[in-house]
C-alpha cells in the first residue's frame, strides 16, 4: 500500500528510481524495495521523499480506491509511455482528493453524470449529431447562446474537471474517463482557453455518443462535429453568418471567437458543416489562413490577436473553502487537499494572496 503510493508520487513527479535515490541520498534498489513493500522507509526517509516529489507526507497514507477506466485519450501525436503514465496518476491523484472532499462537504449539487433522457439510440448521420448537441443543451438549459464558463456548466452536471499540467510537450488534449461511478475529463492546462473549450465539449461528446455511432460514421469526427454543435448551435450559426456566404472577414471571425469561445478556423469549420461555405470556398480561407504569420506560426497553427482567456475549475477550491469555513477541515487538511504549502494557503485565507480563479 505505502509501496504503491511511494511509486506513484515518483511517477506523477517523472523522476527515475535513480533521480529519487540520488535525491534522498539512497541506492535506486533501495528505493525499488519501498516501492513493492520488501522494505518501510523511516519517517525521515520519507519526509525526504515528500520533499523529492512535491507531495505532503499525507499523499503517502490516502487510501487508494481509484481506478480508471474507459480512457480515451486525445492527442494530435503519440504520448510516450512515460507521460501517459504520469497524465494518468496526476488524474487518480486529484480525482482521490476530490472523493475525499466528497466525503467531507454535505453535496449540493448532483455528484454523479447522467445522461439526458430519450437519446437516439443511433446516430447514424451528423444531423442527428447536432439534434444530440441540441438535446444537451436543452437538457442542461443552456438556451441557445453562448456558453459563459464550460467548466462550471460541466461540474454542475457532475463531471469533474481536472486541468493537468503534464502534456507531454502538448501532445495531448484531453481525456475522458470512469472510475468508480464518478466521470471525469482531463484537459491540457497549457492551452488557450477556445482549444480546451473544443476539447471539453469533444469529450463530452464521447460521453453522450459512445455506443450509439453507427459503424459508417467516425466516432472522432462525430464528437468534433458534437463539439461544435454544441458550442455554437446551428440556428445561432445562420442567424450571424447567414445561410450562405462566399468569404467571411477575419475580424468578423475574431469577434464571434470571444463571443462563443469557438476558434476563427472553428468557425470556419462550423459554416462548412452547414453548407453557408461551400467546400471550395472553406479551402480559400484555408489557404489564406495557411499564407497569413502570427510570429513564426501560420493562422492555421495559431490565430491573431488576443487569445480566448483559459478555462479554470472553481468549484473544487470553493469547495475547500467552504469546509475550512464550516470546521469541517482544519487548515493543514485544506493545504493537503488544495496541494499547496500550509503558508500559500495561509496567505489566500488572509486574502494576502488571493486567486479569484480556484486555479491552483
Ligand atoms: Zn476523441
Amino acid at each position: 500500500m505505502l509501496g504503491s503510493r511511494i511509486k506513484q508520487g515518483r511517477v506523477v513527479a517523472g523522476l527515475s528510481l535513480r533521480d529519487v535515490g540520488l535525491a534522498v541520498g539512497l541506492s535506486a534498489m533501495a528505493i525499488s524495495k519501498y516501492e513493492r513493500d520488501v522494505i518501510k522507509p523511516s519517517s525521515e526517509t520519507l519526509l525526504r521523499l515528500a520533499k523529492t516529489f512535491g507531495v505532503r507526507t499525507e499523499y503517502f497514507f490516502r487510501q487508494s480506491a481509484v481506478e480508471l477506466t474507459e480512457v480515451e485519450f486525445r492527442k494530435h501525436e503519440k504520448l510516450s509511455p512515460q507521460d501517459e503514465a504520469r497524465a494518468l496518476e496526476d488524474v487518480r491523484d486529484r480525482l482521490e482528493r476530490w472523493i475525499e472532499l466528497e466525503s467531507i462537504v454535505p453535496a449540493s449539487w448532483p455528484r454523479t453524470f447522467a445522461l439526458p433522457k430519450r437519446l437516439p439510440a443511433k446516430v447514424d448521420s451528423y444531423d442527428v449529431v447536432e439534434a444530440v448537441a441540441d438535446q444537451v443543451r436543452a437538457a442542461w438549459q443552456l438556451g441557445t447562446g453562448p456558453i459563459g464558463n464550460l467548466i462550471d456548466k460541466m461540474e454542475e452536471e457532475g463531471v469533474k474537471v481536472i486541468l493537468t499540467p503534464h502534456d507531454g510537450g502538448k501532445k495531448f488534449d484531453g481525456l475522458v474517463a470512469k472510475s468508480n461511478g464518478h466521470t471525469v475529463i482531463v484537459v491540457g492546462q497549457e492551452w488557450p482557453g477556445d482549444r480546451q473549450r473544443f476539447t471539453l465539449a469533444h469529450e463530452l461528446g464521447h460521453l453522450v455518443l459512445h455506443g450509439r455511432v453507427a459503424p459508417d460514421l467516425d466516432e472522432e469526427r462525430a464528437c468534433n462535429r458534437f463539439a461544435s454543435a454544441f458550442l455554437v448551435p446551428k440556428g445561432e450559426a445562420i442567424r450571424l453568418l447567414g445561410a450562405s456566404r462566399s468569404w467571411l472577414e477575419p475580424q468578423e471571425l475574431y469577434m464571434l471567437k470571444h463571443e462563443w469561445g469557438l476558434s476563427m478556423n472553428g468557425w470556419v469549420y462550423r459554416a462548412q458543416d452547414l453548407a453557408i461555405l461551400t467546400k471550395a470556398v472553406a479551402m480559400r480561407h484555408w489557404d489564406f489562413f495557411a499564407s497569413q504569420k502570427e510570429g513564426a506560426n501560420s493562422w492555421r497553427e495559431k490565430e491573431p490577436g488576443e487569445p480566448y482567456p483559459k478555462e479554470c475549475p472553481r468549484r473544487f477550491a470553493q469547495l475547500v473553502y467552504r469546509a475550512l469555513a464550516e470546521d469541517l477541515i482544519g487548515e493543514s487538511k485544506a493545504a493537503e487537499l488544495l496541494a499547496l504549502p500550509l503558508v500559500e494557503l495561509r496567505a489566500r485565507r488572509r486574502m494576502d494572496a488571493p486567486n479569484a480563479t480556484g486555479c491552483y
